[in-house]
């Protein structure tokens, strides 16, 4: 039955970073239920006639556009089209969306520290708060969870890995802590798990993005390819499952298709499977705690390859350790630690330095760049992100091929 038969309101969304991968993947799972959600905010950075398509098909009550001058191509189009929706730009109304009172729910999808201000504006505003943006807890941290539990929001993981361990568990929270021994996030091991690494200094960017078993925007991409990318959710599963570093652990599973595990204090292995589709996670954060829908196509048990796991190489993923070296570091290091891959990765997909210097370089602002003290409020956050970009981008001219 739909939800509005039910007579249940629909759940009113804001999509932060529509447009990309998870944005549209979010669209994609809504459109198979009509009348359970009302689209209520879009926003995109770039891509801005998929903006435009996008609010000519949902007609949101609001659109945010990165600039002044985008949002006017935007307001021009709907305008001449009859939508009357309110079109906004920049991070200050990224953050009044997020936290609109016409606002249920919230999707954070933009990639990146910049999501980060909106997130926390949807925390404090007490919103049923989708997290795919993992740079945001990444940097945020303790405040980013102090946030959301002086809000009252509501924070389900998005990320596969972390949806599949929040579906594992119990449902109450306090049972957590007596229930995990340790997690076991699995990764693909990307596109380079059996290249020579003699050879990583030739990748090319257009080899990086091309993920073996996920579609997804450049970023996460590249990451993939390095293992920061799991290194970033090992900093994400600390924050979100509350556990000593130590109770955060990586195995290779080439398939995708077991999406992580929680390994229980009784010896006991709970793993969550499905095909590897970010459908999957979404549509669990859009209807938990029911089950709705997600378009994925399903698993085929007769037809699977051999599941197969392995641990990580740290020779050929020495990225993955930078995550235990950060979250041991002074409080802050996380928010170093993302600035310089965001920064690495930037000059890497510009062709500015090669595929192995991104590991270099973040090994080198870890090491250089000293937090001073813990940083307690967003603003100090945001100056330390800023001080790391600073030292990153000179290091990138540096070394720059
Ligand atoms: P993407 O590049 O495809 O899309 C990013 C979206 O954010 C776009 O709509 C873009 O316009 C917007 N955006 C980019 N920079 C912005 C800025 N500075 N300010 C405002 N908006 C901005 O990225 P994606 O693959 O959809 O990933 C989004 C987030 O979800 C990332 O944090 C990523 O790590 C996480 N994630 C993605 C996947 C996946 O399968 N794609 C899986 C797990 C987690
Ligand atoms: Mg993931």
């Amino acid at each position: 039955m739909k939800a509005a038969e039910a007579g249940r309101p629909p759940q009113r969304l804001a999509i932060l970073g529509s447009t990309g991968s998870i944005g549209t993947s979010t669209l994609d799972v809504v459109a198979r239920h009509p009348g359970r959600f009302e689209v209520v905010g879009l926003s995109a950075q770039q891509r801005i006639d998929e903006l435009i398509a996008q609010c000519l098909r949902w007609r949101p009550r609001f659109a945010v556009a990165a600039d002044e001058a985008r949002a006017r191509r935007v307001r021009d189009a709907l305008r001449a089209q009859g939508v009357a929706t309110e079109v906004r730009s920049g991070p200050g109304a990224l953050c009044d969306l997020a936290a609109a009172p016409e606002v249920d729910s919230v999707m954070a999808a933009i990639v990146g520290a910049a999501g980060l201000p909106p997130c926390l504006a949807a925390a404090r505003a007490g919103k049923r708060l989708l997290l795919a943006n993992k740079e945001a807890i990444v940097v945020g941290g303790a405040l980013f969870l102090r946030a959301v539990r002086e809000g009252g929001a509501t924070l389900l993981p998005i990320d596969s890995e972390h949806s599949a361990i929040f579906q594992c568990l119990p449902p109450d929270r306090a049972a957590w802590p007596a229930t995990i021994d340790h997690l076991l996030l699995t990764a693909s091991g990307g596109p380079f798990r059996e290249r020579d690494p003699a050879s990583f200094d030739r990748i090319t960017p257009e080899e990086a993005v091309a993920h073996p078993n996920w579609v997804m925007g450049r970023k996460i991409s590249v990451d993939s390819a390095t293992m920061m990318n799991k290194a970033l959710e090992v900093i994400e599963a600390r924050w979100l499952f509350d556990l000593a570093p130590r109770h955060v652990r990586v195995v290779i599973h080439p398939q995708s298709i077991v999406h992580s595990m929680v390994v229980c204090r009784d010896g006991s292995v709970l793993a969550q499977m499905g095909t590897p589709d970010m459908r999957v996670p979404i549509a669990y954060g859009l209807s938990f705690p029911e089950r709705i829908e997600s378009g994925a196509p399903r698993l085929d048990f007769h037809a699977l390859a051999p599941l197969s796991f392995e641990p990580a190489d740290e020779r050929r993923f020495p990225s993955l350790a930078l995550a235990w070296a950060a979250l041991e570091g002074p409080a802050g290091s996380t928010t170093v630690l993302n600035a310089a891959n965001e920064v690495a990765v930037e000059a890497f997909l510009d062709r500015r330095i090669g595929f192995d210097a991104i590991h270099r370089l973040n090994a080198a602002m870890l090491a250089q760049v000293q937090p001073e003290g813990a940083p307690d409020s967003i603003d100090a956050l945001l100056a330390l992100d800023a001080r790391t970009r600073a030292h990153a981008a000179a290091w990138v001219q540096a070394n720059a091929r």
